[in-house]
């Protein structure tokens, strides 16, 4: 990725401290050419094009945004929302501005969300790049009315109004909502082309998330009601998450109420092939990061000899050690330590003593023939002399207590991404 900064200027919304431009700088990351150490992420967009497959079939009419924030769930996010425009994904939504702006700057003329609600000094740049802000508050209408007097903006501004059902985090109260209604009502140049709510609990089996999920349905019929009473005609009420998208058929089934698709839906971790939850299986989705590197040292070591820092491993019989050069600061959890295990040959070998800052080091006295260059795989599938097998994100999620959004995202930027899309 460049070094590009996009330039944003205008007017401080909220300090009146400065009205010099300000740089919106995207940290850079390992890139292909640079790399030297085999440690790298491989991101599979066949599969990515195919998990957007199985969702169209999920979200039957709803058109799919697809969730491509933190740089598209650590795949790199211009790549794989080149690759959903080109499959004729509907939109993309991402967090951040900043985010935003660098689909437009690669190149995505898909209609991008800004589902963040913070713009900052840089309204102007939301209309530069043609993105559609989520607001939720007067002070967006106004900074956004503000920016577009400022630059001579002739057209309409499409938004999409954020309610806020039930997460207690960004949106409109319901009890604002009439409120807001009437400030928009002052700048008809900016469109409620949208409507939005986000689920607190769609991914919690059970009575409990049903429950929470009915009430924030209930809560949105009112407040999309409200809206439309106003005189807006919004064309996308979207609210589901993976989450939401994969259990709404059900739920609208057992329970008859509203569809949870309604026109739009936006998946994130679904289309990198992960299901939000057990309970919400969908076989079609594979999974679309692999994470390798290769064996770089090999030593066998008597029983009784400490590994790595604090010895909080001792071989208990001679054992084969394999040191791989990756550690927590390229993304693995440190809970994996003498917790996990990546495969070598096509064959787990556990990971022994804590994992260092850039190394991992393996008990390979089990993998017959493992030798220096061998490839190691830390996530993702691998098939070898010893057979195949697999380690999902959701498998190291739950070995080290986080969740699989975490763990993806966490692959850091010292981690070269390479693509393929066959
Ligand atoms: C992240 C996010 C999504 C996508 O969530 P997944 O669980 O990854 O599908 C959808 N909507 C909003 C508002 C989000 O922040």
């Amino acid at each position: 990725m460049s070094q590009k900064a996009a330039l944003v200027s205008g007017p401080s919304a909220h300090d009146g401290v400065s009205d010099s431009p300000i740089r919106v700088l995207r940290p850079r990351r390992a890139s292909p050419e640079m790399t030297v150490r085999p440690t790298r992420a491989e991101i599979d967009l066949a599969a990515v094009r195919g998990n957007l497959r199985a969702l169209r079939k999920v979200a039957g009419r709803a058109r799919i945004w697809a969730v491509l924030k933190a740089d598209g769930y650590g795949h790199g996010a211009p790549a794989v929302a080149r690759t959903l425009e080109r499959s004729g994904v509907d939109g993309v939504a991402v967090a951040l501005l900043e985010e935003a702006i660098e689909l437009r700057d690669a190149g995505i003329r898909a209609p991008v969300l800004v589902m963040g609600g913070y713009y900052g000094r840089a309204y102007e740049e939301l209309l530069a790049h043609d993105l559609v802000p989520v607001v939720y508050d007067a002070s967006h209408f106004e900074q956004l009315a503000r920016a577009i007097r400022l630059v001579g903006h002739q057209d309409r501004v499409l938004v999409h109004l954020k309610i806020d059902t039930g997460m207690s985090r960004l949106g409109v109260r319901p009890e604002h909502l009439r409120g807001l209604l009437e400030v928009a009502a002052a700048f008809p140049q900016i469109v409620v082309d949208g409507v939005m709510t986000h689920f607190s609990s769609a991914d919690v089996p059970g009575e409990e998330g049903e429950a929470a999920m009915l009430e924030q349905l209930a809560t949105f019929a009112r407040g999309l009601a409200t809206v439309r009473k106003a005189g807006h005609a919004p064309r996308f009420v979207h609210a589901s998450n993976s989450a939401a998208l994969l259990g709404a058929a059900s739920l609208a089934a057992a329970r008859g109420v509203d569809d949870a698709r309604f026109d739009a839906v936006r998946p994130g971790i679904a289309l990198f092939g992960v299901s939000p939850s057990d309970h919400l299986p969908c076989p079609e989705l594979r999974p679309t990061l692999r994470v390798r590197s290769e064996i770089v040292s090999l030593r066998t070591v008597p029983a009784g000899t400490p590994i790595g820092y604090g010895q909080t491993f001792r071989a208990s019989r001679d054992t084969v050690i394999a040191t791989v050069p990756m550690g927590y600061a390229d993304g693995l959890p440190r809970a994996l330590s003498n917790a996990g295990s990546m495969l070598v040959r096509g064959r787990r070998a556990p990971i022994v003593g804590s994992l260092s800052m850039d190394l991992a080091t393996l008990d390979v006295t089990d993998v017959p023939g493992a030798s220096l260059r061998d490839e190691v795989v830390a996530v993702g599938e691998q098939r070898g002399a010893l057979g195949r097998d697999e380690i999902t994100v959701q498998e190291i999620a739950r070995l080290a207590g986080l969740i699989p959004w975490d763990v993806m995202t966490s692959i850091s930027r010292r981690v070269p991404r390479f693509y393929r899309d066959f």
